[in-house]
């Protein structure tokens, strides 16, 4: 099969190949029914430096683009594998990489490209707020040379499994600021002093194994210099890292595609009903033809946007179609998989319901479908706004 984006960085690719022939189906199926975290395959990514691609090599990390990144994301869930448990770890470290000071940078940056800390929780969402991020309601109050953080995050994915969080509170009123997202500030908490001193995590049991956690504080002490960058500017910090997220989701999401689509066409070749290929009936292979089609023209959109990432060039329109366009069409392929499989495709050990649950995720999370499509509409057509 002909796959255009597997161009790039073939010998990147290869690695992850190799190392994801490590982590079979039995492996992913195991960790999925005891909802544990996947640490054997994280470490082995970590080992082999593939979570600190995009750490500048005078932190130790490979100084690499969006792009290496994106064919490493795109690799393992094409080999059926979840990178949904570490991706975080790539691309959180923009904030403190951007914005972080001096100190910051060196403190943390070579830890996180070595493993030994990993940060890959981030803590945005909380339940009262929604997608409307100006209305969070954790705070953080300066108090001499601390902040103490009062407040509540959903959804925050492996908080368990990550050594500091990035946290987004509101260090002023909504409405003390010219903006409503003004007034937010963002902090690298360590987690692990944290723990039992005001910090509660707890596992927020959901439709895939994706670690997610609610994370409750209480009276939380972190000192002032947990801070990055300037107090009130966080959410600014927080957005600019947000092309990187969705151009990554957008790649592990044509992996996905491309899994099920290669799943569906291997079976539609093989099994035989009324004595001839399923694959060889148009209502079979019409659909799984349309997801190829589908999945080739966004990754096209996903290389654009890549392409743009990587010049420092804007690329705001081009990375929220590249996760629409990517998501939607990961999820058609699922389903087009499941259907083909017919019955043995809700059996455990074909992966392909633990992979329709993963997949299935991208369309809500970071970012769901409906705002993407407000964004194209506001900012690139400039229609009204409409929220
Ligand atoms: C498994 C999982 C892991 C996650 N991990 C993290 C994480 O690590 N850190 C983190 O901070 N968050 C995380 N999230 C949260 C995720 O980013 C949010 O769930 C997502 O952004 C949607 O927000 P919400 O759930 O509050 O939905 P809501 O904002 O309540 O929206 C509900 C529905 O209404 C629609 N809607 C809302 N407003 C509008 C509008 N103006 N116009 C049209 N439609 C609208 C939305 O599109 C959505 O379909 C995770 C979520 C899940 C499920």
């Amino acid at each position: 099969m002909s796959q255009l984006n597997s161009e790039t960085h073939p010998e990147i690719r290869d690695s992850i190949r190799a190392l994801c022939a490590d982590f079979p189906g039995e492996y992913w199926r195991a960790k999925d029914r005891g909802k544990e975290y996947p640490t054997e395959f994280v470490n082995a990514l970590t080992e082999a430096g593939f979570l600190a691609v995009l750490i500048p090599e005078e932190y130790g990390g490979s100084g690499l683009g969006i792009s290496e990144s994106a064919a490493i994301l795109e690799e393992i869930q094409k080999s059926g594998c979840n990178g949904g448990a570490c991706h975080a770890q790539m691309y959180t470290m923009g904030t403190v990489l951007r914005h972080g000071s001096d100190e910051q940078k060196a403190q943390y940056l070579p830890k996180i490209a070595s493993g030994d800390l990993r940060l890959q929780a981030f803590g945005v969402t909380e339940p009262t707020s929604g997608t409307d991020t100006s209305r969070i309601r954790t705070t953080a109050k300066r108090d001499g040379d601390d902040y103490v953080i009062n407040g509540q995050k959903v959804w925050t994915s492996r908080a368990e499994h990550s050594d500091l969080m990035l946290l987004l509170a509101r260090t002023a009123p909504r409405d003390a600021g010219p903006k409503p997202h003004d007034g937010m500030s963002v902090f690298l908490v360590d987690m692990q002093i944290a723990k039992g001193q005001g910090l509660t995590i707890k596992p927020l049991p959901a439709m895939m194994n994706h670690a997610a956690t609610e994370v409750f504080f209480d009276d939380l002490r972190i000192p002032a210099a947990s801070l990055i960058g300037i107090e009130g500017k966080g959410f600014r910090y927080i957005l600019d890292g947000m092309n990187a997220e969705r151009i990554l989701i957008a790649a592990e999401s044509i992996g996905d595609s491309r899994w099920f689509i290669k799943k569906a066409t291997d079976y539609a070749n093989e099994r035989r009903v009324f004595d001839r290929p399923i694959g060889q009936n148009q209502g079979v292979q019409f659909p799984i033809a349309r997801n190829y089609a589908e999945t080739e023209a966004a990754a096209l959109m996903v290389e654009k946007a890549i392409t743009l990432f990587d010049a420092g060039e804007p690329c705001g329109a081009e990375a929220n179609m590249a996760k629409m366009l990517a998501s939607e069409a990961s999820w058609a392929s699922a389903n087009t998989c499941l259907q083909t499989f017919g019955g043995f495709g809700f059996a455990e050990e074909y992966d392909i319901e633990r992979k329709f649950r993963e997949t299935r995720l991208y369309q809500v999370a970071p970012i769901s479908t409906n705002l993407i499509l407000s964004y194209i509409a506001e900012h690139v057509l400039k229609l009204p706004r409409s929220y």
